[in-house]
């Protein structure tokens, strides 16, 4: 009925995970989702980073964030692209406010003038347990024994852990680890999600314990892709969050037909 995708990423494995419909929407009927303020603002301060991070380390301060996100503001379009947005929180200028806020906490986590990156924006393309994966790469360090630490910018808010497991916020992060080691043969030891409006660092250390977890979610999550794509059945995942979903806003999710 539906063929499904020829790759995986860890947040496709993720969306199916959450909701299977909005999966099939998104994927199938191809009725994307909207930007919003929240995933602007990470574009935003993403896109600053990485070229903060390809200044030489002496280089690496407030001022050039400064200024490196003027010019990618006027270069990159973001004006209009702010002013577009269906749902603003703010004015262009809080916007503005909001991401530098997230830029200049990374000095509350690491010193950049410090600290060595060897990929960033990493493209990976593996196959974890016959399942073909494609993602990419915040940062990728090596370290003196010649392992990756694998780290990832957050401007969101950091997960509940009542309602998140550590398996469930790291998973796109061990993913990446299963498919660093499939591709390129490096082994990860350490994950580090940098929680930018919290200043917040959450560490984990790989473990084959947590990367077997991770591989049984991505064969789990492609059985049942599969087994959906197969009889054109793809469940809607009734929840709470249903009052945040695109697709009930716009009236096209069954599960909310009136
Ligand atoms: S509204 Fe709820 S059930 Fe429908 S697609 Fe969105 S998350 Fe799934």
């Amino acid at each position: 009925m539906f063929t499904p995708p020829d790759y995986l990423s860890p947040s496709a494995i993720r969306t199916f995970q959450d909701c299977p419909q909005k999966f099939k929407l998104g994927r199938f009927d191809n009725i994307k989702e909207p930007p919003t303020w929240h995933t602007h603002v990470g574009n935003f301060v993403h896109e600053v980073l990485e070229h903060l991070y390809q200044l030489p380390h002496e280089e690496r301060n407030v001022d050039a964030v400064r200024t490196l996100a003027g010019n990618l503001w006027t270069a990159n379009d973001w004006e209009n692209r702010v002013t577009a947005l269906a749902e603003p929180l703010g004015s262009t200028k809080d916007f503005k406010v909001t991401a530098f806020k997230n830029m200049t906490n990374l000095w509350n986590l690491e010193d950049p003038a410090e600290t060595d990156l060897d990929d960033m924006e990493m493209t990976v393309v593996a196959e974890v347990e016959g399942v073909r994966m494609k993602g990419i790469i915040d940062r990728v360090a090596i370290n003196d024994e010649q392992f990756a630490v694998i780290s990832d910018y957050k401007t969101g808010k950091i997960p509940n852990p009542k309602f998140d497991s550590e398996d469930k916020t790291f998973f796109q992060l061990l993913a990446y680890a299963l498919m660093l080691e499939s591709s390129d043969g490096v082994p990860t030891s350490q994950l580090e999600l940098l929680y930018l409006a919290h200043s917040t660092k959450l560490e984990l250390e790989v473990t084959p314990v947590k990367l077997s977890i991770a591989k049984g979610t991505i064969v789990e999550t492609k059985e049942n892709l599969d087994k959906a794509c197969e009889t054109g059945e793809f469940v809607c995942n009734v929840t709470n969050l249903c009052n945040w979903c695109h697709y009930k806003k716009i009236g096209v999710c069954p599960a909310h037909q009136s």
